[in-house]
């Protein structure tokens, strides 16, 4: 019998696939239960933008069409809503299609890229699948302004000759911490111009704190960065699988040249277009998420459980027990909520936020699962 996977890129042979959240399905089907609270995945819980909705049941008729392989629409849309152009622009089967896009087209055997510990899980993930070397820089600790947060510092100091990429999740998944403008500007000035600095902005939309800055205004400046912004959270659109990023027209080329050429379904720009124009849609969103957070964080509080301050649509918060059994029990009241151990975060479960109505129904559910 041929073992395959000692034939396998060495990056592969260690390569230990993302988890994803468990689908709501997957909990019915395995428990016999319904009406299941899926906060497990940062997803919107308001749910799509109906103009989005609309404009895929308009397009449905064109399925035997091929997408628009260069996105020309809502490329320009974007373009514009950035105030950039065009060939600025870079679109995605989500931003992860994009993270992948960076570690393809800069990364391989004998370079490396540096990311925070605590960090969102693919960016580790894309690094070794090219069997580069992921370097984790030691996060701020537990009791810093920004608890488990990016240590810019710390990830400068991991720097080299042969480091092509640096991961910055601003705000982060699964802290939900975030780094401030002149922090970030700091940094910036600081890499190697031929290090390609990729500032994840995935929850971009829902942050309100004043000193948060929008990298996207920072691309004429710094020819090495690159924003990569998604779809699938305030915009409630995760099941089509679109993301983007801005950078210089010289990265963004590059990428190009990378990526298969109906990357983007015609239903996901359709619909990303009709998105980007729902202003009501993601102010509610925000609303939403404000008051949830506020109620999560208040009710955490109120029990004495620790959390990571977010400005995110998540909170991340310390059960101070091994997790596994709590996350089982609120999985057999109906609530999926994400265990962060491989984050690095032994003792935390995250939790996104939902409705207030949802939330109630986590905090019920997290009272029985601690007391049993
Ligand atoms: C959810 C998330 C993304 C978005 O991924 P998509 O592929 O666009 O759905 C990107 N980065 C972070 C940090 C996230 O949490």
């Amino acid at each position: 019998m041929v073992d395959f996977s000692v034939l396998a890129m060495p990056g592969v042979q260690a390569l230990r696939p993302y988890e994803p959240g468990k689908p709501v399905a997957t909990l019915e089907r395995e428990l016999g239960i319904r009406d299941v609270v899926k906060l497990a995945s940062n997803e919107n819980p308001l749910g799509p933008s109906p103009r989005a909705v609309a404009a895929i049941q308009a397009a449905l008729d064109d399925l035997h069409i091929y997408p628009d392989g260069n996105s020309f629409a809502l490329k320009e849309a974007l373009a514009n809503r950035h105030g950039l152009a065009p060939e600025q622009v870079i679109l995605g089967n989500g931003s992860n299609e994009v993270l992948e896009l960076v570690a393809r087209t800069w990364l391989g055997q004998g370079r490396n890229a540096v990311f925070s510990q605590h960090a969102f899980a693919v960016y580790p993930l894309v690094v070794q699948a090219v069997s580069a070397e992921g370097r984790a820089a030691d996060a701020l600790p537990a009791d810093a302004a920004q608890p488990f947060g990016h240590d810019l510092d710390a990830m400068f100091a991991r720097v080299d000759a042969d480091t092509r990429v640096v991961f910055v999740a601003n705000p982060n998944n699964p802290t939900g911490t975030w780094v401030s403008a002149g922090a970030l500007e700091r940094f910036l000035a600081q890499v190697p111009a031929e290090t390609l600095v990729v500032v994840d902005e995935a929850y971009a939309e829902y942050v309100e704190a004043t000193d948060y800055p929008d990298t996207t205004q920072w691309v004429q400046r710094f020819p090495n960065l690159l924003v990569t912004r998604t779809f699938s959270k305030i915009h409630g659109l995760a099941g089509l699988r679109l993301g983007y990023a801005v950078s210089s027209s010289g990265v963004a080329e590059l990428l190009n040249r990378v990526r298969q050429p109906f990357n983007v379904n015609s239903l996901a720009q359709t619909a990303g277009l009709a998105a980007l124009a729902d202003a009501e849609h993601v102010a509610e969103s925000v609303r939403v998420n404000r008051e949830g957070l506020a109620q999560v964080a208040a009710a955490l509080g109120e029990r004495s459980l620790e959390f990571i301050p977010s400005v995110g649509n998540f909170i991340t918060f310390d059960v101070r027990q091994p997790p596994g059994p709590v996350y089982e029990r609120l999985l057999h009241q109906g609530v999926i909520v994400r265990p962060v151990a491989n984050y690095g975060l032994p003792t935390h479960l995250r939790v996104t936020i939902g409705t207030r109505g949802e939330n109630d129904r986590f905090l019920a559910a997290l009272d029985h699962a601690l007391k049993a």
